[in-house]
């Protein structure tokens, strides 16, 4: 096995930079690091873990534009994103560090005169997260940012794509004075550090985002020693555009959620559903509207959508596309492919697909890749039924103004997010997660700390003061 993993540049096939692969040793001893970690850092006066993160979330700020230019680098993501993503990723932080000072616990009334119960909260202990490549920053803090509220110790294994941003942001960590045990990273592939935090006792709960087969694996594994779990897996996020729908809201809010980090995003639209009545004008607006994305280098500013992430990413997209167009899908737009197989680059032009059936696979699966199917509807009733015909259950999308269409719509699909005119409804304070199988648990909002607390509860008896 290599002792380096080599970071790429997706948009020029160049090596940003390469990083330490850890040793069994070194992973173990971070554990027990964070186990040591965990009991300090569960005992510090919540108001100074607050003010702690406070002062994490002010240096990355700082350090804002150059974290920026490194997510680009290792991710392709165009850069006003990455700009984007930092204030994202420190929102959580920010967030957290409020709901650190309000973990309260309660006392409720005893079926007895002489008893007195206390509910206490506290922290499930150390917490290892495993994130993936294509939000580096938030994912992170997604998960980091509630279990030091919590008062857990945090220790993460980024994606061997892109590490850097990640070790970056635990660095920083440090730097704002958050203790060296109480966040660490480590690095690796997945296959051999997902085994050692599934294993450890001192491993308190797992949080994972990525793809849905991994997920299944961290799970099991993680059963042995009863482990809590938090799963953020993958989507197949429906879009439905309803006969009455503003058609120009529609397609803007279609472009902001689809074509995001070249459309490699768990919660963006991956099929459009739209009314018999309304597939032409809204499938021209879409296409115009599309013609004025720029594809190219993150790093260039006027850039809209960035390369594939690798090459096994470009090839699921492309089987997808070849297998719609081979089933009788026609293209109103892009097909467009432009691969450096010996660079490493690959570039996939926006592409929306019409005369879609339910036997192609891009139908059927995640695309990850910025490729739009249309298919039809005649009820709302039948829109329900495609939108909920998949063992996904991560974000769904829909377009109308009208509150009866809308409230069934909501009470129907399936979903654990739902925009309704609103292609981009993720936030801090918001609880993100999906049904079936896209997951288990929430992240952000106050649902997001309650997986890295445990509920204690005291019960007194002969409590006889008078
Ligand atoms: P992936 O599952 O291949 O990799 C994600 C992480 O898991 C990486 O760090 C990788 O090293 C690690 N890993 C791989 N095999 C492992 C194993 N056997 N044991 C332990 N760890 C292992 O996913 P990906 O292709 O990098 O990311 C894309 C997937 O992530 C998509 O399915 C997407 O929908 C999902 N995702 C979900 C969310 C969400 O919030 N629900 C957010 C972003 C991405």
């Amino acid at each position: 096995m290599s002792e380096k993993i080599q970071v790429w540049n997706p948009a020029t096939g160049e090596i940003v930079n390469e990083v330490k692969i850890n040793t069994k040793a070194e992973i173990d001893q971070a554990l027990e690091n964070g186990h040591r970690g965990f009991k300090a850092w569960a005992n510090l006066d919540a108001h100074k873990r607050s003010n702690l993160l406070k002062q994490w979330s002010h240096v990355i700020q700082q350090h804002k534009q150059d974290i920026a230019e490194v997510m680009t680098l290792e991710n392709g993501k165009p850069l006003k994103e990455s700009l984007g993503e930092v204030d994202y990723a420190t929102s959580y932080i920010d967030w957290y560090a409020e709901e650190t000072v309000r973990i309260y616990g309660r006392t409720i009334p005893a079926s007895s005169d002489s008893k007195r119960i206390v509910i206490s909260r506290q922290p499930v202990g150390l917490v290892a997260a495993i994130t993936p490549w294509n939000f580096p920053a938030a994912m992170m803090t997604r998960k980091a940012a509630p279990a030091l509220a919590a008062g857990c110790s945090f220790i993460i294994k980024p994606a061997e794509e892109t590490p850097l941003t990640t070790m970056r942001f635990v660095d920083l960590a440090h730097e704002a004075g958050i203790p060296a045990d109480v966040i660490q990273y480590v690095n690796g592939y997945g296959t051999d550090v997902g085994p050692l935090f599934t294993a450890s006792n001192y491993v308190r709960k797992i949080t994972f985002t990525g793809s849905t087969p991994v997920g299944k694996t961290l799970i099991r594994d993680s059963a042995d020693t009863v482990k809590h779990v938090t799963m953020e897996l993958g989507g197949h996020a429906p879009l439905i555009v309803a006969a009455d729908a503003d058609l120009d809201i529609a397609v803007k809010q279609t472009i902001l959620s689809k074509f995001r980090n070249a459309g490699q995003t768990c919660i963006c639209a991956n099929r459009v559903i739209v009314h018999e009545s309304m597939v032409e004008s809204y499938t021209a607006k879409l296409t115009e509207a599309i013609k004025h994305l720029k594809v190219g280098n993150g790093l260039e500013k006027d850039t809209d959508v960035g390369p594939i992430i690798n090459e096994k990413g470009y090839d699921k997209i492309v089987s997808q596309v070849e297998d719609a167009i081979q089933k009788g899908a026609e293209v109103s737009i892009g097909n467009k492919f432009d691969a450096n197989f010996e660079n490493g680059t690959f570039f996939v032009y926006p592409t929306v697909l019409t005369h879609v059936s339910e036997a192609m696979a891009i139908m059927q699966e995640e695309t990850f890749g910025p490729i739009l199917p249309i298919t039809s509807f005649s009820s709302i009733e039948e829109a329900v039924e495609i939108a909920n015909r998949t063992p996904y259950g991560l974000a769904a999308y829909f377009f109308t103004n009208d509150y009866r269409v809308g409230s069934y719509l909501h009470d129907h699909l399936d979903y654990g997010i739902i925009g309704w005119n609103d292609g981009a409804p993720s936030g801090a304070h918001v609880p993100f997660g999906g049904m079936k199988e896209s997951g288990i648990g929430r992240e952000g909002g106050l649902e997001g700390i309650e997986p890295y607390l445990e509920t204690k509860y005291l019960s007194i008896g002969n409590c006889n003061f008078s």
